[in-house]
């Protein structure tokens, strides 16, 4: 149960003055928690909805000496109203003056009554705002704030500043927000005295209130105690649930389970070529965790490339050859099937049963794989976490493997270890992971890094090419492919606002490289039907299409180790994790492979500190750093938004050196109170409940 301290703070927004039903929803989408299963926004959200910077108003300035193009506050006289031409181009005039010179305040299309009001001739008024010159004289178009002399305390003096929507305007946050101030309750300090004491930090009311009421410009610079502490909160709440989840699937008993070694000995025996040393040492964890009693969470963490699947794929043989069966889950259904297919004839070298069964299965083909899971009849059953979602029998589920997965959250975690009996976990994400975020994700985890890749890879030579040599491009894919038997992928742009036009660009390309090369090119996108795109990749992999074109529908995981050409195109529109898993689709094989990273000039500084990062780099945890720095965490774990989904306040490049403070806090907490019983531990439920991570809180079981 939610803590009553709280309920003024889980009260919907349309409680506020001053927001109706219309307003309600559009502030609810800015300031709200996102997500499928997100709960409506509450006034506690809107007080975590905190401002970027500040404006300063408190500085008079003199309109000749004010620096250009920077917000200021002016004393000024007005001269003489100048309406604005019948025409309806250019603006409304009105010329005012202080001592220094004479400055033009301009306005479009606003109502002569009302500017004759707020501007009476021969008066003094303070206006506030930009002041641009232009062809030599200095003026000022809409003023932020006008006020008279009388008035001069209604001029806010430190004007917050919020990311801001449309249909909200600053009076309306502003005054949302001081509404929701109000309703901040004194709430009891979870934090340690001593800690906050060392470190300087403000109680979180003081916190909260000074960001939405700031005095000077310090606090809301960068690093700043009071957003600090609260991203200290968040950070905390985030590593208590963590803890606390890992608590509840430890706790869970595992069995050991004792591989004889024979599945495991045959499937080596079978393999075309030898482990790599990391991969040996990640299945000998594997092996360790499912031998002991406890329940195995463990990520495994490597490279585009790195073979991670024969991971899973010995991890898979050791359940069964326990007496379990164990599942694969992919992200999508092409990736499903690829396993499928890859793993088979090693499967059958090592006699492991195995099936597939995607959404675009026939019913009856569906139903019967079904009932061979459930009798125990399929060892091994590969899917997408879809399927899974929606609930599989299995006769006795010893292990899942959750491949290429970032966002596999807390929720589904727990999800997922409802589903089986003491089912063990093994995750393996698509990108390496930087440490701060990786603690912040999956900091209740055991973690394997693959930091080998496997014997014999050439390094990929990475070009960026400005989009206007397109034909040369075409022309050199064509000698590749032609007279060299090369195989290509070429990536179509992204298209931030809708599939629809990621695939019309897709198809356009496809048609003029169609027109080029004929029946060589293939096309593969995400609106197919899996029979098509099954066949698209089998006439690649087979070598009948030598030229594949694709929507990011292969960013992850797909596998055809000949292919040693890739061209992404418009790359100035992907971040650097997903160049990293495009360019990983080749370099895969023995043969040097080339990236063609194909870019429309100009290019902002972002992208091209992006392109350069490329071009330097196939590290892949060295990207990742990059990128985090660059973008923050949330493409790196494949959102689309920057800073760290499922966080506030935390940005990872500011606050993430914290991360490690607060795990260590966490574990320090529940050592000492596992119940959250005393007084301090009580103060922590509310702090879990108002970071929204009060899903953990069901799982704290007393003593
Ligand atoms: P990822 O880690 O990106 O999932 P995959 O598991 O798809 O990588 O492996 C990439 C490719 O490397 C596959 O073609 C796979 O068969 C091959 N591979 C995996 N392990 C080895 C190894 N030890 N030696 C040579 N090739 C390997
Ligand atoms: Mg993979």
């Amino acid at each position: 149960m939610r803590p009553e301290i709280l309920n003024p703070l889980f009260q919907p927004l349309a409680s506020l003055k001053g927001v109706g039903p219309k307003l309600a929803p559009k502030l609810g989408k800015l300031v709200g928690p996102s997500g499928e299963t997100a709960r409506e926004a509450v006034v506690g959200d809107l007080l975590l909805h905190v401002p970027t910077h500040l404006i300063d108003r408190s500085r008079e300035e003199l309109i000749t000496t004010a620096p250009e193009g920077a917000i200021v506050t002016l004393r000024v006289r007005v001269d003489r109203h100048r309406p604005a031409p019948p025409n309806g181009r250019g603006p409304y005039r009105i010329a005012v003056h202080d001592e220094s010179g004479e400055l033009s305040v301009s306005y479009f299309h606003a109502e002569k009554a009302w500017l004759e009001k707020l501007f009476p001739v021969g008066e003094t008024r303070l206006v506030s705002g930009r002041v641009e010159w232009f062809n030599g004289a200095p003026q000022m178009v809409h003023p932020d704030h006008v006020v008279s002399v009388e008035d001069a305390d209604k001029l806010p003096k430190m004007e917050p500043v919020y990311p801001m929507t449309e249909g909200v305007s600053p009076r309306i946050m502003r005054r949302a927000i001081e509404g929701a101030l109000e309703r901040l309750p004194a709430l009891p300090e979870w934090q340690d005295g001593p800690m906050l004491a060392r470190e300087r930090w403000p109680g979180f009311a003081e916190a909260l209130t000074r960001l939405h009421r700031p005095e000077e410009q310090s606090d809301l610079a960068e690093g700043n105690p009071f957003l600090t502490r609260l991203a200290y909160d968040e950070l905390l709440a985030n590593q208590l649930a963590l803890a606390l989840v890992r608590k509840s699937l430890r706790t869970a008993v595992g069995r050991a389970r004792k591989p004889t070694g024979e599945i495991l000995k045959r499937l080596r025996a079978a393999l075309p070529f030898a482990l790599t040393g990391s991969q040996d040492a990640a299945i000998a964890d594997v092996l360790a965790d499912m031998g002991s009693p406890n329940r195995m969470i463990r990520l495994v963490q490597g490279d585009v490339g790195s073979g991670k699947t024969m991971v899973a794929l010995f991890a898979c043989a050791a359940a069964v050859e326990a007496g379990g069966q164990a599942s694969i889950m992919a992200p999508t259904e092409l990736l499903a099937r690829q396993h499928a297919r890859s793993i088979a004839p090693l499967c059958e070298a090592a006699g492991l049963r195995l099936a597939c069964i995607t959404g675009s299965d026939r019913p009856k083909a569906r139903k019967e794989t079904l009932e061979a899971v459930a009798i125990g009849e399929v060892d091994i059953l590969v899917g997408t976490h879809a399927l899974f979602q929606q609930g599989v029998l299995f006769r006795d589920l010893a292990l899942a493997v959750v491949d290429e997965q970032h966002r596999f959250g807390v929720h589904q975690r727990l999800a997922l270890s409802a589903k089986g009996s003491r089912t063990d976990l093994l995750v393996m994400t698509a990108t390496p992971i930087p440490r701060t975020l990786l603690l912040s994700y999956f900091g209740d985890m055991d973690v394997s890094r693959l930091t080998e890749k496997p014997a014999g890879r050439k390094p990929i030579a990475t070009r960026s090419v400005s989009l206007d040599r397109l034909d040369e491009v075409v022309e050199r894919i064509g000698t590749a492919v032609q007279s060299e038997g090369a195989k290509a992928y070429w990536v179509c742009p992204l298209v931030e606002e809708s599939e629809v036009s990621d695939l019309a660009a897709a198809e356009e390309r496809f048609a003029v490289l169609k027109d080029v090369f004929g029946d060589m090119v293939a096309l593969v996108h995400g609106r197919m039907k899996a029979a098509e795109k099954d066949e698209a990749m089998r006439r690649f992999q087979s070598g009948e299409a030598r030229v594949l074109v694709a929507t990011t529908v292969i960013e992850v995981g797909v596998d055809v180790p000949d292919a040693t050409i890739i061209v992404i195109e418009h790359a100035e529109r992907f971040g650097l994790a997903q160049l990293h898993q495009l360019r990983g689709r080749v370099g895969r094989g023995s043969k040097a492979s080339t990236c063609l990273l194909l870019f429309k000039a100009p290019l902002g500084e972002t992208a091209k500190a992006r392109l350069t990062v490329m071009r330097e780099s196939e590290d892949g945890f060295r990207i990742a750093e990059e990128d985090l720095k660059l973008r923050g965490g949330g493409e790196l774990l494949g959102t689309r938004q920057s800073g760290m989904p499922g966080f506030r306040l935390v940005r990872p490049e500011i606050h993430g050196h914290l991360t490690e403070m607060a795990r260590d806090d966490a574990a320090l907490v529940l050592a000492k109170d596992p119940g959250l019983q005393t007084e301090r531990g009580a103060a922590l439920r509310t702090l879990l409940y108002l970071f929204g991570r009060d899903e953990a809180v069901r799982l704290i079981r007393a003593g």
